[in-house]
């Protein structure tokens, strides 16, 4: 290992986020055990007669679902922003209080019939089937004149607070932009004033530089621990050409990413031989029709287990104050996933 990442008690910058994440694993040296009976997996049947998910059921308000066999996607039968919210329009003099109407779409994706079977455990083109359907909802939502902002995400397993075990992602087209979306504009736009470079092309250089945190990689895309993680295993996946959202990216693009995304999950179910909790996002610029040159979509995984069955809980520095203390170097924690081979699938 580089020796220039030995330390294990410092703070170090996040360029994205502008603040400070304090690393201290000089705190963790103790040695762990764990019974991997106390944790559970993802087993259970292949089909759930009660699940809102699986094909053929009924959902919430009637609606039977198809016998699908791959990607199915609906609108959310519970969805947080919708285009029949309630129409809401008001300020005060200051523009301190300010309301508007909860408007976007929300959907839902399942990414395959069966109850049992996670992202990580589908040969790798279901997985790139999946991304496919990712780009086209993303094509959708920039051809619809009253979004700005789309947000996929997937929230896995119950430490995140997946109620159904049923493996799916969610989609968020919103008439407002993303707050972290907003903040990246912001720092990239700053940056190229700044010193005339790409902050994202940066990081990527310094990373396959380093080389150190980088997990999984093909022509098309890198997998990489970020220098300036928070998360024990938060890993962002970068296509190696710059787009501004999913939309552009071609086909051999698509399944490069879908591959590495792949890799770093199936790694992410052998650390501790369990299926992995996280959550995954797919960071886009704007679909509001400006151009976005600085920006660089890229997914991002945050999961939220430190050791097993040892959450990272946000408390007084992250809930209090906004900025994480980590106890582990991301430099560790990529070299426990880079020493995990794969077998073919
Ligand atoms: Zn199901």
């Amino acid at each position: 290992m580089d020796t220039t990442y030995v330390n294990k008690w410092e703070k170090r910058w996040h360029p994205l986020r502008e603040e400070w994440v304090v690393y201290a694993a000089h705190r963790n040296s103790r040695p762990w055990s764990f019974d991997k009976n106390s944790i559970q997996t993802n087993t259970g049947e292949i089909y759930d007669p009660t699940c809102y998910l699986c094909p053929a059921n009924k959902r919430v308000h009637g609606d039977v679902n198809p016998n699908y066999t791959g990607v199915f996607i609906f609108d959310n039968d519970h969805p947080v922003v919708g285009i029949n919210a309630p129409k809401v329009h008001s300020h005060d003099d200051d523009f301190l209080y300010v309301k508007e109407t909860a408007y976007g779409v929300a959907k839902v994706v399942c990414y395959h019939p069966h109850h049992n079977t996670s992202l990580s455990q589908l040969p790798g083109k279901m997985v790139a089937d999946v991304f496919y359907a990712f780009r086209a909802e993303t094509t959708l939502f920039k051809n619809d004149p009253t979004i700005k902002s789309i947000l996929i995400f997937e929230n896995k397993g119950k430490e995140v607070g997946v109620s159904n075990p049923h493996p799916h992602c969610q989609i968020y087209a919103t008439d407002f932009i993303f707050k972290f979306v907003d903040q990246h504009i912001k720092v990239s736009n700053d940056f190229k004033r700044k010193t005339g470079k790409n902050i994202f092309e940066q990081i990527l250089k310094k990373e396959m530089d380093d080389g150190i945190r980088i997990i999984a990689e093909n022509n098309f895309a890198v997998a990489f621990i970020p220098y300036f993680a928070r998360y024990a295993y938060e890993v962002m996946i970068f296509p190696k050409k710059r787009h501004a959202d999913l939309s552009t990216l071609s086909d051999d693009e698509i399944e490069g990413l879908a591959s590495v995304f792949h890799t770093v999950i199936r790694k992410y179910d052998l650390i501790y031989q369990i299926s992995f909790p996280y959550v995954m996002s797919v960071v886009q610029a704007p679909v509001d029709g400006d151009s976005y040159q600085e920006f660089h979509m890229y997914l991002w995984l945050q999961p939220p287990l430190r050791q097993p069955g040892l959450i990272k809980y946000l408390a007084g520095p992250e809930i209090g104050i906004g900025n994480f203390m980590a106890d582990t170097m991301p430099e560790e924690k990529a070299q426990e996933l880079k020493n995990i081979i794969l077998s073919e699938i």
